[in-house]
């Protein structure tokens, strides 16, 4: 068992790219952690410095508490699962996850003992003498991450290994390999460019961009704290809706958002960290979830902000959720409604923001403020 840490780590390639950026994390024992982002981020490069498959560039790598920089690949003690599965189409199933004990001249018994073992994880006993084109995707990806098991490695890097996989299929396997981090009680550390996958996955997850870490943190404060715009804007689907607006204060005290022709009073908390931090008079950026905007107000209390008009474009009626494109102040933003409700495309109506959950951000750092 053994957590992973990266110190100060940084890679440039050949040329002068610097793909990744003083990278600092400790990761636990056993943790799930994902590493999220756009393509290009650097999430691939980061998984393959930690499988010494890639020269780290500045900074230290720990797997336990040996320093790793230098330790080939094999001795690391990690496995990692591919995104094309790189099977070998000649041999068996079982032959496929025996291949790296037979190299490491493991004992026969031993082999076999391993590969049924993972293969009764797997539920694949049934395949072990099928070659790979003679199975389905799914099955592939399943003999993967047999191969990956019987090595017993303290830590499991993988790199997008669902993504060949049709979306149904895609769902099914997130909770399998949610399943498998619990039985095998290892360290999992997952790259996806699919905030989804993230956050239904991950116990932490990291989210990148540019080479350079944005948060690290639970999926649940990722969503609900996102520390600056793009991580705002990145995890969430449909995402965060942002709008522009004049931090005010009006002659009884109060702290508000202008907003068009609107004023939308924030909560004390809020309003007292703006004011505190010099915002009033100032342009901020507000984002608000689609969860967040409301066609009833009942249930808001305090919270609930002034109704805003709003011109109704399209409905998507998604069975559990139903989901309003919208135009308020010539900007678009999506609400997400109770299934029950009748809007339809061309309406004219109002709704209403949680202020209790608007997130504020900083013009020109795009931090989050509050
Ligand atoms: P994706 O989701 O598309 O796989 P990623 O987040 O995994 O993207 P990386 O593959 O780590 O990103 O690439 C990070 C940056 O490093 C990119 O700008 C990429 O073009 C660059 N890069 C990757 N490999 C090399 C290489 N061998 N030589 C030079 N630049 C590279």
């Amino acid at each position: 068992m053994a957590g992973v840490r990266l110190k100060n780590v940084s890679k440039i390639y050949p040329g002068g790219v610097r793909a990744v950026h003083d990278f600092n994390i400790d990761i636990e024992d056993k943790e799930f952690i994902i590493l999220v982002g756009p393509s290009g981020c650097g999430k691939t490069t980061t998984l393959r410095m930690i499988a010494g498959l890639e020269e780290i560039s500045e900074g230290e790598l720990y797997i336990g508490d040996k320093l790793c920089n230098d330790v080939a690949p094999k001795d690391r003690d990690i496995a990692m699962v591919f995104q094309n599965y790189a099977l070998y189409p000649h041999m068996t199933v079982f032959d496929n996850m025996a291949f790296g004990l037979k190299l490491r001249k493991t004992p026969k018994d031993e082999i076999k003992r391993r590969v049924h073992e993972a293969a009764r994880i797997l539920s694949i006993e049934h395949l072990l003498d099928r070659k790979p084109k003679a199975l389905s995707g799914g099955q592939r990806q399943r003999v993967a991450l047999g191969r990956a098991i019987v090595r017993e490695p303290k830590v499991f890097l993988m790199d997008e290994p669902l993504s060949n996989l049709d979306a149904k299929l895609r769902v099914q396997m997130r909770t399998e390999i949610s399943k498998l981090h619990l039985k095998l009680n290892t360290t999992f550390i997952y790259v996806t460019h699919d905030q989804t996958e993230a956050l239904t996955m991950g116990t932490r997850i990291v989210v990148m961009k540019d080479g350079l870490i944005q948060q690290i943190d639970t999926p649940q404060k990722l969503y609900d704290e996102p520390s600056n715009l793009f991580v705002a804007g990145f995890i969430g689907s449909p995402q965060m809706n942002f709008g522009n607006a004049i931090v005010e204060k009006s002659d009884d005290g109060k702290i508000s958002l202008r907003f068009g022709g609107y004023s939308l009073e924030l909560p004390p908390e809020k309003a007292s960290v703006l004011e505190k931090q010099g915002y009033v008079g100032k342009e901020v950026v507000f984002g608000v979830r689609p969860e967040d905007i409301h066609e009833n107000a009942a249930s808001l209390g305090a919270h609930a902000s002034i109704p805003l008009n709003a011109d109704v474009e399209v409905t998507e009626r998604l069975g559990s959720e139903t989901l309003l494109y919208v135009v308020i102040n010539d900007a678009n933003y999506t609400a997400r409604v109770s299934p029950k409700s009748t809007v339809q495309a061309n309406d004219k109506i109002q709704l209403t923001f949680d202020m209790g959950r608007i997130h504020i951000f900083d013009k020109e750092t795009e931090k989050a403020i509050v």
